[in-house]
């Protein structure tokens, strides 16, 4: 018996070469593929509405026969098909390409359609989404409860007869003749533990489900199996790094390391810092790769946790690396790092792309005798020219900020180093489960003491006046502070000028009496080195900057920030640049200045950033708002994108997923080998694990 993945589409009955190769230009290659065509929505009888009850405004579907059509001349032409349902008449009009739509409707047929109802001369339809229904078969069959599928089509599908009833007709005559073929990955006795649907059931019924209950059965099982198998592999990964791989075991915390946290460090490490470091040095000692994600929201202080695994290494013998995303980050840390060592004998050394030619090599060939110790720097540091003479520990910070490909081209600049990443981007729960499933994490839930909550309040940009004068008046009191323009790619110039502009304008006119100072990622190394001493050292007073400042800006004396058109920023993006302030013992307030009136989603990211200091609910709501995969760019990640699940709404089935999936793969190796060769038949899974072991996700 073939599986379904492996039958071509062309060979299906019904389909033929034209249709197939339709088909295959649609991405739909196989029997396979057909079945997981799933219906872009249902129609289900309890809300088609009868045509006299309509009301302007409400969003509706409507089904109905064809009573006429037209082409109706005018300055705006157009294309009307009116309708009735034996209640009464609806208009259903379209604008452009009225060939294609003349072809398309024709007396006498049966449609339901779906849109928001209009106001012309008479309640209408504006480009409703649209669905053939089989007056006789498909109608009849909703009468007596049914529920039909409804499928995407194009032009093209349409063409040859695929528009949505075509294809409803394709599955379900391919389903009559080839549901045997369909082979349950699952073993019956999960199926039974779980209480999921056998997977020929699920496929029938996703597609054709008797009633609402049916089809979220359906879904649920189609839905875990997207999580399992994901899962599963990830599962596979840890196992393989905690128990299978060598690593290099370090023997002792050394006399350094106590050192520089008992006398060295301007603090005292909180308790999440110290519980973090315990794990790390527990990975450490093992004889198998550290492989930790290690999660705090802005300002927890991680950057001291990857100095004191450094420190970790280097008394071991090992050179470590930090790769950080921002030349700015990356020399703020090389300058602390540098100052806290240097009596303790550890050289740190910089590299990054802005550094003179001569410099750098100097840089490069102290990593290569291994005369650096610690080496920070950017991406510069994954040059093929970098070599390390050991390289032992791995530390990506702001982990989310590079690509997966980069990772793991610093870690090949060793033999298995340990590799810990950290993140100040809070990452949801769900979403950290989906995407580093095979990293250990570690979280450090605690602000160091004595923090304040940053107040938030957001103003319309025409009271930005009072708000100068407010700000003026704080500087006269010694306080620091921000202002930042949005920089967004596509024009990175004007809002460089935005900046710049008002830098030029206040520091001559509003300002004049104070040392204010300009930043963006356009000036060289020792520019932002020049004016980042300065602002530290409390010489200037006032910042003007771009999102340059978003990580690696430290100065706790600095307590306000004011934020110009903030309804342009993200959420995350906009709490990771107010972490600038609310760094000191002062009470920080931040002024997030927008452009009105706000549309409804900017006016959701302002509330929530004046209603919370709280990462991990921002991340939430930035999620919800944007959706898994634009948060974080997930695609970035290697994770595939699944056809019905979603992160943030089926956290449930993910969480049962992957507690599954662990403990298959630490308990039961028969079992898991018999699943995982069971899924490799399938098309959908070859895909999705091919693109993970390409992007590699550590
Ligand atoms: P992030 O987690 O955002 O990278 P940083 O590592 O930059 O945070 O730390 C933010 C600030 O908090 C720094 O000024 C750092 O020196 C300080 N800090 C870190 N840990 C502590 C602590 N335990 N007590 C007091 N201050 C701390
Ligand atoms: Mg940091």
């Amino acid at each position: 018996m073939r599986d379904p993945g492996d039958i071509d589409i062309q060979f299906v009955k019904s389909v033929g070469e034209k249709r197939g190769k339709v088909l295959k230009e649609h991405g739909i290659e196989t029997l396979e593929d057909l079945f997981y065509y799933f219906p872009r929505r249902h129609l289900d009888r309890s809300v088609v509405k009868p045509i006299h009850q309509l009301r302007e405004g409400e969003e509706v579907t409507v089904v109905g026969k064809i009573v006429s059509c037209r082409v109706q001349k005018g300055r705006k032409e157009r294309f009307v098909a009116l309708i009735t349902d034996g209640t009464g008449f609806l208009q259903c009009v379209w604008f452009q390409g009225l060939t294609f739509w003349k072809r398309i409707f024709q007396p006498q047929m049966t449609f339901a359609f779906h849109g928001k109802i209009g106001y012309y001369k008479g309640l209408q339809l504006v480009h409703p989404d649209y669905d053939r229904i089989e007056e006789g078969g498909d109608w009849n069959t909703l009468n007596t409860g049914a529920i039909i599928p409804l499928y995407t089509s194009t032009e093209k599908l349409s063409s040859v007869g695929l528009d949505s009833r075509g294809f409803r007709r394709l599955i379900r005559k391919a389903l009559e003749l080839y549901r045997d073929q369909i082979r349950d990955p699952l073993p019956e006795t999960l199926l039974q533990k779980l209480r999921l649907l056998p997977l020929p059931e699920a496929i029938v019924k996703i597609h054709f489900p008797r009633d609402l209950k049916e089809l979220e059965a359906a879904r649920r099982r189609l839905k875990f199996d997207e999580f399992f198998f994901l899962q599963l592999l990830l599962a596979l990964r840890r196992r393989h790094y905690h128990d299978e791989q060598q690593g290099l075991p370090f023997r002792d915390v050394g006399q350094k390391t106590r050192e520089l946290i008992q006398e060295k460090l301007p603090f005292q490490l909180t308790e999440a810092q110290s519980r973090v470091l315990r794990d790390i040095w527990n990975d450490l000692k093992s004889p198998h790769p550290m492989n930790r994600l290690v999660q705090g929201d802005v300002g927890s202080g991680k950057t001291v946790v990857a100095l004191v695994a450094m420190l970790m290494a280097v008394e071991n013998g090992y050179q470590a690396a930090l790769m950080a995303p921002t030349e700015i980050l990356a020399e703020q840390h090389y300058i602390n790092m540098h100052r806290l060592l240097e009596d303790l004998g550890v050289n740190v050394a910089l590299l990054v792309g802005g550094q003179k030619k001569k410099q750098r090599e100097r840089v490069m060939a102290d990593i290569m005798t291994g005369a650096a110790h610690i080496v920070i720097g950017t991406h510069a540091l994954i040059q093929p020219e970098v070599k390390f003479r050991n390289l032992g520990l791995v530390v990506v910070d702001e982990q989310h900020r590079f690509g997966v490909l980069q990772r793991g081209a610093l870690q090949e600049k060793g033999r298995q180093p340990h590799v810990l990443v950290m993140t100040a981007t809070p990452i949801p729960r769900t979403l950290s489960m989906a995407l580093y499933g095979d990293l250990d994490v570690s979280v450090i839930d605690e602000l160091p003491a004595g923090r304040k909550p940053i107040r938030t309040v957001w103003r319309p940009s025409h009271k930005r006046r009072e708000i100068y004068d407010f700000l003026r008046y704080e500087l006269l009191q010694g306080t620091q502070a921000y202002i930042v323009f949005p920089l967004v790619e596509e024009s990175e110039k004007v809002d460089l000028r935005a900046a710049t502009e008002t830098y030029e304008r206040v520091r001559n006119g509003f300002f004049k009496e104070f040392n204010v100072g300009l930043l963006h990622g356009r000036m060289s190394p020792e520019e932002k080195e020049a004016v980042m001493q300065q602002f530290k050292s409390g010489q200037m007073q006032l910042l003007i900057a771009t999102t340059v400042i978003e990580v690696g800006v430290d100065v706790p004396n600095a307590s306000i920030m004011i934020i110009e058109n903030a309804e342009r920023f993200g959420l995350t993006q906009l709490h990771q640049l107010r972490g600038r302030v609310g760094r000191g013992e002062k009470e920080s307030l931040c002024i997030l200045i927008c452009d009105t009136p706000l549309s409804p989603e900017a006016k959701m990211r302002i509330d929530t950033l004046c209603q919370t200091n709280d990462g991990f609910r921002i991340a939430e709501v930035d999620m919800q708002l944007r959706g898994p995969g634009e948060y974080l760019g997930v695609r970035q990640h290697g994770m595939p994108d699944f056809k019905l699940a979603d992160l943030v709404r089926d956290a449930d089935i993910l969480e049962l997923a992957r507690q599954e999936a662990f403990e298959i793969a630490q308990k039961n190796n028969i079992l898991l080998q018999q699943i995982l060769k069971n899924a490799r038949r399938f098309k959908f899974v070859q895909r999705f694990y091919e693109r993970m072991d390409f992007a590699q996700i550590s």
